[in-house]
């Protein structure tokens, strides 16, 4: 009898980092749990010793964690279904092995990896149709048996795979499937040391985890046939499977390191915001009703059904990723952008910015919302407001356009300095806070109080335009250059704004003392 609350794992092997493929895979297996009100378990298929390692371990589980998905029973949960690590189940497959050994199900079979080989080729040379392993071992006698275990030679534990057939089975993502098993090999177990192979261990522990639906990859199709036959001969009822297309690249060949990080945690480290990332996972296979994009874990459990994954391959394309992070950036307040920032703001922001005068680094940051995909973009935009910038190649050449450029600054340095705008912000750096509300937030109105505002500095400075009589355009370049060094950024109020009044004369009369009249 099937476990009546549905049960879903997600297994993977600690040989390497959470990659997409298996991320995809732990979320759709969680999101089908939660959506179905089951149970979502983690088990570490550890068996190959010599790739397996904790380091990894520990990297799909930080992996996991930061997408969101948690697990109700495995590792540092424990549970009533344990251990859920396979290296700690070796009894267990030992049990089951003995079973299917005496029920005629499994046979030890003794020979050598050259005597494999041997027959194999044999089988080849005979042109006699699928050329496996020659099931020489089905049939040993006991005598003989005897003899190579007297020889010293340890022996694996081989499933005796049914008579061939053409298998009726369903798949909840490709339907109902025929398979002809006549090229399916009696495939090994249980070796002599006692450490099961994938298929055996991957049947005992669905049997012992009481697991209800299967969703992997679509390369253990053929693996769930072998898998199918198993729980058959161990008389179980099998769960049901679902196998998830691959993931392909924008050109729709398969992923390969070039096209995608392959640990999760590099996005993590460059600033991809979790959920962002979760998002554009989810729709790898898989779309929300309608339309729509963008949703949240909780939305996707909502709706999500192991049915309506996608039959098709998806491709991956890290524009459209980049593109999901920037509409989840978009809808942070601006406390909310800042507390996300502030790992990446520490190196480059002094620390009384992040701690006295949060209102004005959420106005820095505010200017850049719009403009960011990733929070490690941000430390390279924001130098310039901690100190005079270097001027790239640009900012250097607007400023040297214009052979006037140089008086501007300095008459606009002097008109700043002597204009009834009220103090700016940084004059009271020591104490005060200012989180006046940026032009570009459009819905904000302009604070009443005498502060040294965006929208003050642009009446002002179009008036002072005017009176020169020169084009808007022409007293922009060069200012934003003189100010932040590159022809890139904010909107040149914001940039006056935050960088204040005092700030601003320096800068412009700094400038002007380096270009050549
Ligand atoms: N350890 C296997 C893998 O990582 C698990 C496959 C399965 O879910 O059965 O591919």
């Amino acid at each position: 009898m099937i476990h009546p609350t549905p049960r879903l794992r997600f297994a993977p092997s600690p040989t390497g980092p959470l990659h997409l493929g298996g991320a995809r895979t732990a979320m759709y297996n969680w999101a089908a749990a939660r959506a179905l009100g089951g149970t979502f378990l983690l088990r570490i298929e550890d068996t190959d010793q010599a790739r397996s390692t904790d380091a990894s371990l520990q990297i799909i589980l930080q992996g996991l964690r930061w997408l969101g998905i948690d697990w109700d029973e495995g590792p540092e949960k424990g549970g009533d279904f344990g251990p859920y690590f396979q290296m700690q189940r070796l009894g267990l497959y030992r049990q089951a092995a003995d079973h299917l050994l005496a029920d005629g199900h499994a046979y030890l079979c003794y020979c050598t990896p050259e005597e494999i080989d041997a027959g194999r080729k044999e089988m080849e040379a005979q042109k006699a149709g699928f050329a496996g392993y020659n099931r020489r071992c089905r049939s040993l006698t006991p005598a003989q048996r005897a003899a190579f275990e007297q020889q010293g030679r340890k022996p694996n534990v081989r499933f005796k795979m049914p008579e061939a057939r053409v298998m009726q089975v369903h798949d909840l993502i490709r339907g109902d499937v025929e398979v002809n098993t006549k090229e399916l090999d009696d495939w090994v177990m249980l070796r002599p040391d006692g450490v099961p192979l994938y298929n055996f261990a991957c049947v005992v522990d669905d049997v012992g985890m009481k697991i209800t639906h299967v969703v992997r990859g679509e390369e253990h199709f053929l693996n769930g046939i072998k898998q199918r036959l198993l729980f058959e001969a161990l008389g179980h009822e099998c769960p049901l499977y679902a196998h998830i297309p691959l993931i392909l690249n924008k050109d729709g060949k398969k992923l390969s390191k070039r096209d995608a990080d392959t640990n999760m945690l590099d996005y993590r480290d460059k600033g991809f915001p979790p959920e962002a990332v979760f998002n554009y996972i989810a729709l790898l296979g898989w779309g929300f009703s309608g339309d729509r994009d963008v949703f949240s874990r909780e939305e996707m459990v909502q709706v999500f059904r192991i049915e309506t994954i996608g039959k098709a391959g998806s491709k991956f394309d890290e524009e459209k990723l980049r593109w999901m992070c920037g509409e989840y950036v978009r809808r942070w307040t601006p406390a909310q952008l800042l507390e996300r920032s502030k790992p990446w703001l520490q190196p480059v922001v002094p620390a009384t910015a992040l701690t006295t005068h949060a209102g004005w680094l959420q106005n820095a940051l505010a200017c850049y919302q719009e403009r960011i995909a990733i929070l490690s973009e941000l430390p390279g935009k924001l130098g310039w407001l901690f100190g005079v910038p270097a001027m790239d190649e640009a900012a250097a050449k607007n400023l040297a356009k214009d052979p006037a450029g140089k008086q501007w600054l300095l008459a606009y340095a002097q008109h700043l300095e002597g204009s009834n705008l009220p103090p700016s912000w940084p004059s009271d750096r020591q104490g005060v806070d200012v989180a006046v509300p940026l032009p570009s937030k459009k819905d904000a109105p302009e604070p009443a109080c005498a502060f040294w505002t965006p929208a003050a500095i642009e009446r002002d400075s179009r008036a002072f335009v005017e009176a020169l009589g020169v084009k808007f355009g022409s007293f922009v370049h060069p200012v934003r250059a003189a100010l932040t060094g590159t022809d890139k950024g904010p909107g040149l109020f914001d940039v006056l704004f935050l960088l204040g009044k005092d700030a601003c004369v320096a800068r412009l009369r700094a400038a002007a003392s380096h270009v050549a009249l």
